[in-house]
């Protein structure tokens, strides 16, 4: 009998280098990991490079390789993700941009680029696509806030490009700069025009706001400027389910991954209490995968928190965080017909804080799997495991033949 379906779990920065305050071990190798061992005993391991030896991916251009869709082809810069994941419905030649509220000064510089990690701000979201008018330009817009600080904009409009910078001066105590195109084409000094029309439009619109008269009044750093970056024209991608022959689901807190997930055509499926922070209802969202993996036939589990704790530098945390995972993933070792993949979309070495291009573990077990001796999932073990090591494109393939979905290639 061979299984059926495809659970592709990817814990987010995982992957990591030796660290002194764990006497040499990685966070993943000092963990107690009983679940994940047992996955890696029962399965295939390997490390793998989810774009290719010493490129350092970002997680959007890891999780596209990981879902079959290269990004040499695919990616387009984050923007376009990040208003997908944000709830704009991005068509084929809209141009998306990631966006910040931020805290400009009387003098006109910025004192907070993200406005004291605002929260609840949707209705400064809805006053902006209210009032301000990009319709002279031909342009329509959407501007939709995300988690946090965080929004996204996307415009559609003849005539734009995605070649133009952003507003961000990415340091406090100066002011935003202006948008510049990046090439000399028309559609992209098109495009720096309209920016600098929003932001000019939007200032006072979010200036006058009594959300932010209130926070003044508090106190309270007020979301007065949008700093825009990320620009990218969103492409063309064939559905997940005409491409593969199943149909797939995302559970993940961070937008830019539900958003990969909705470009794609995978279903989000939303959790209570996810909040891609290592505080997260890891419980919650198994439960949910376990439910979708009922009525789909492939599921992507992100789960960020790692990833966190390696940006923050907390080798201990990281390493507390991963156990806790593994006894979240405890349930998953009962499902039936079922091909379980483990690995990481990237290394985020505690010691670098940023990500690394250091290939990532992973495991492959189920049905039909051939088991190597590797009795332990982390970064040393896998690299001894019988996958050897891979590239993220060559994963899902790999999935597919188990569960009988590959082409055969020639007669
Ligand atoms: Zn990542
Ligand atoms: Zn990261």
């Amino acid at each position: 009998m061979t299984a059926q379906r495809i659970l592709l779990i990817v814990l987010d920065g995982i992957g990591d280098r030796p660290h002194p305050a764990l006497g040499g071990a990685t966070p993943l190798s000092a963990a107690r990991t009983p679940v994940l061992d047992r996955m890696a005993r029962e399965g295939a391991t390997g490390i793998m490079d989810t774009i290719a030896p010493g490129i350092r991916p970002g997680s959007d251009t890891s999780h596209l390789a990981l879902l079959g869709y290269p990004p040499e082809e695919y990616y387009t810069g984050r923007g376009p993700l990040e208003a997908e994941g944000s709830g704009i419905r991005m068509r084929p030649g809209m141009i998306g941009f990631r966006a910040n509220f931020a805290t400009l000064g009387p003098d006109g510089l910025v004192t907070d680029r993200r406005a004291g990690r605002i929260h609840g701000t949707e209705p400064l979201s809805k006053a902006i696509e209210d009032g301000v008018d990009l319709l002279p330009f031909g342009v329509s817009f959407r501007f939709v806030s995300g988690a946090g600080h965080r929004a996204a904009l996307a415009l559609e409009g003849t005539g734009l490009g995605d070649g133009v910078g952003s507003n961000d001066p990415k340091h406090e105590g100066v002011a935003p700069t202006r948008f510049e195109p990046t090439t000399v084409r028309p559609e992209d000094v098109k495009t720096a025009a309209v920016l600098n029309e929003f932001v000019r439009q939007a200032r006072p619109i979010l200036f006058n706001h009594p959300l932010n008269r209130e926070r003044l009044a508090q106190g309270l750093p007020p979301a007065n400027e949008v700093l825009l970056r990320g620009a990218g024209r969103m492409g063309h991608f064939e559905p997940f389910g005409e491409r593969y022959g199943l149909s797939g689901a995302v559970v993940a807190a961070a937008t830019l991954i539900t958003g990969i997930g909705k470009v794609v055509g995978l279903e989000t499926i939303h959790v209570e209490g996810a909040t891609g922070s290592v505080d997260t209802n890891l419980d919650g969202k198994v439960r949910a995968v376990v439910d979708a993996l009922e009525t789909h036939g492939f599921v992507l589990l992100n789960i960020k928190g790692a990833d966190e704790s390696g940006h923050d530098g907390k080798a201990e945390q990281k390493r507390d965080f991963i156990e806790r995972i593994d006894g979240a993933l405890a349930p998953f070792l009962d499902l039936q017909e079922t091909v379980i993949a483990v690995c990481g979309d990237h290394s985020t070495p505690c010691t670098v804080m940023d990500h690394s291009a250091d290939p990532v573990p992973v495991l492959v077990r189920g049905e039909g799997v051939r088991p190597d001796r590797v009795t332990k999932y982390d970064e040393f073990r896998c690299a001894e495991g019988g996958l050897h090591r891979i590239r993220g494109r060559d994963l899902l393939p790999t999935l597919l033949d188990l569960i009988g979905k590959s082409h055969k290639y020639g007669a």
